[in-house]
């Protein structure tokens, strides 16, 4: 007995000696992890977080707080809840041991938004004009003497007389789903026609959010009802030199994209200068002019909700690809917004330098600066 004892006494002697010289997560998968409770931090924090976020239980943008805070307890009650264990908001040995076999049994499916492809992007999408224009004037550039409309009215289709307003918005709300799906953060600037948003509120709204950068989207008109296709506006090169080679490589893959999927004719791309949104923009920016509501077939094509899909299918296409082009996602994530997006399989898609063509298709339009495409994979 007393031999025994003495062993045990040397064991634990030796054991507090380990414990001193190495931290717990040395000694076994059962030890590895402290319980976390309210109040906690740090990355073992943010690690559950976003296994919260994969089971849907909690909800939140970009990357997690590292803070145990009362909506996290909450959601562990809710996971506690699911797991049939003691639902009292400490995640410890139990639930982690409970969620775990839940995961690795197939009863609970975490997803993860950081494996979208888009994830981690941040998109601007204003949905031109609004219901009523504001015809007071704001200066057409930051410092400028020279004043324009805070918000023109916008043209109207000759056949169908929707205004340009409703089908900005109708495809500024697909496009606005269809990214968030891939895992973007989309910054809307209005999600409704009863707005009032000037130009420039529009442009600040993109700056002060942070945004990767910020498509408009608008319809066309012209006085020959025989004009039809689709046309991309970006900054000046000179006005806007900062933001210019970066819209310009924006504007490229959308136009690209967006008439290779709806089939509308590219018309013109150009540069523009005197645009109050553009002056103002501090992030790369371009406009699409979706089609010619001076025409009528296309006045027709563009009130019928399938076609507004394909619309804005063809615009995230183009999205991807310039985040593709400009190195943000690699050509698997790329690949995978692409197929999702036209619901087809990439095919010839995996090998194309679809930007770099068509910039040197653009070049004879001689409007837009050559961006850098080395980055392109
Ligand atoms: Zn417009």
């Amino acid at each position: 007995m007393k031999r025994k004892s003495l062993k045990t006494a040397a064991y634990l002697l030796i054991f507090c000696l380990l414990a001193a010289l190495f931290p717990l997560s040395s000694l076994g998968e059962s030890a590895r992890h402290s319980a976390l409770k309210k109040g906690d931090s740090g990355e073992e924090v943010a690690s559950l977080q976003r296994e919260l976020r994969a089971l849907r239980l909690l909800d939140f943008k970009g990357e997690p707080s590292g803070v145990f805070t009362d909506e996290v307890e909450r959601a562990v009650i809710a996971l506690q809840h699911l797991l049939s264990v003691k639902a009292d908001g400490i995640y410890g040995t139990n639930t982690r041991r409970a969620h775990i076999g839940a995961v690795e049994g197939g009863s609970l499916t975490p997803f993860y938004v950081e494996e979208l492809p888009l994830y981690g992007c941040v998109i601007g999408i204003d949905a031109g004009h609004q219901q009523k224009a504001d015809l007071s004037l704001e200066p057409i550039a930051p410092g400028s003497g020279m004043m324009r409309f805070s918000m023109s009215d916008g043209c109207v289709g000759v056949r169908t007389s929707i205004r340009e307003s409703v089908i900005n918005l109708e495809v500024s709300l697909i496009l606005a789903e269809l990214l968030e799906k891939l895992g973007a953060d989309v910054v809307a600037s209005r999600e409704y026609e009863e707005v009032n948003l000037s130009n420039v509120q529009r442009a600040k709204l993109m700056n002060e959010r942070h945004v990767d950068f910020w498509l408009r989207i608008h319809c066309d008109h012209s006085t020959d009802p025989s004009v039809y296709g689709a046309r991309i506006l970006v900054p000046n090169s000179i006005v806007n030199f900062n933001i210019a080679s970066r819209s310009a490589l924006l504007g490229s893959c959308i136009i690209r994209n967006y008439c290779e999927t709806v089939g509308t004719e590219l018309l013109l791309s150009r540069a523009m200068t005197g645009e109050t949104g553009f002056n103002w923009s501090g992030v790369p920016v371009a406009a699409l002019e979706l089609g010619y509501l001076s025409n009528a077939a296309s006045d027709i094509a563009l009130s019928s909700p399938a076609f507004r899909r394909k619309c804005a299918e063809g615009i995230g296409c183009g999205i991807a690809e310039y985040y593709l082009a400009s190195g943000r996602i690699d050509s698997n994530r790329y690949l995978e917004a692409f197929s999702t997006l036209r619901n087809q399989e990439p095919g010839e898609k995996a090998d194309g330098l679809f930007a770099l063509e068509f910039e040197k298709n653009l070049r004879g339009f001689g409007i837009f600066r050559l961006p850098l495409l080395a980055s392109i994979k």
